[in-house]
């Protein structure tokens, strides 16, 4: 499948705030949207009036690029949830959340959600004891999530383990850190997750 894969920093720098999709890097000096904070491009500095529907796009643009899904398929995602029951905006967030390569991340076995995807694809964990390649994999309550035995020494997984040391785990989610096992204790409601989206304005752009 087709992937997004300009420069990230300016999506960042697109959507006016600081999204992390480079892991350690968005801590330090280098962060560009620190050293530009306005959109890229000639016209970036100008101030222009967004409409309605500009703040809509914008939103879900934000989403999008924070789980770093192409269109199609973010699509295909409120579908689904709209189809749920309860809060077709709340039913989005929770299924971005319960993907496999979200879980890696926000157990701290990747720096940044891009990273967690190639770990994930490159077979690096296995759900309940099966190796999965999946990213968008829907965990789902009692789902263990582990590191193969070769893996727990490579790179990635070892200095994003020692960066994120201290980090908070989501309440829906343990993990124990000696066997690196990450349990999903429960489905994720909206106040677990604490990402800067108005879902309501997506719901309202694929709803029109
Ligand atoms: Fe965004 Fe991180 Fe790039 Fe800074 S370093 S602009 S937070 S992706």
């Amino acid at each position: 499948m087709a992937r997004y894969v300009e420069a990230v920093c300016r999506n960042c720098r697109r959507e006016g705030l600081k999204l992390y999709l480079k892991g350690d890097r968005c801590l330090t000096a280098k962060c560009a949207f620190d050293k530009r904070a306005y959109p890229p491009g000639v016209h970036g500095q100008r101030r222009t009036k967004i409409s309605e529907y500009g703040r809509q796009l914008r939103e879900k643009q934000k989403a999008k690029r924070i789980y770093g899904m192409p269109e199609k398929q973010f699509r295909i995602y409120y579908r689904r949830s709209d189809q749920m029951k309860g809060i077709t905006g709340e039913n989005l967030i929770g299924m971005l959340e319960k993907r496999l390569d979200n879980v890696i991340f926000r157990l701290g076995l990747a720096a940044s959600r891009n990273q967690a995807r190639q770990l994930v694809l490159h077979r690096h964990f296995r759900v309940n004891g099966q190796r999965l390649n999946i990213p968008s994999y829907q965990v789902k309550v009692g789902d263990v999530v582990t590191v193969n035995d070769k893996s727990k020494e490579i790179v990635p997984i070892k200095s994003a383990i020692e960066s994120g040391t201290g980090k908070e785990v989501p309440a829906w989610l343990t993990f124990d850190l000696k066997d690196m096992k990450g349990v999903v204790e429960r489905v994720p409601v909206r106040e677990d997750v604490h990402i800067p989206v108005t879902e309501q304005l997506i719901v309202e752009l694929y709803s029109k």
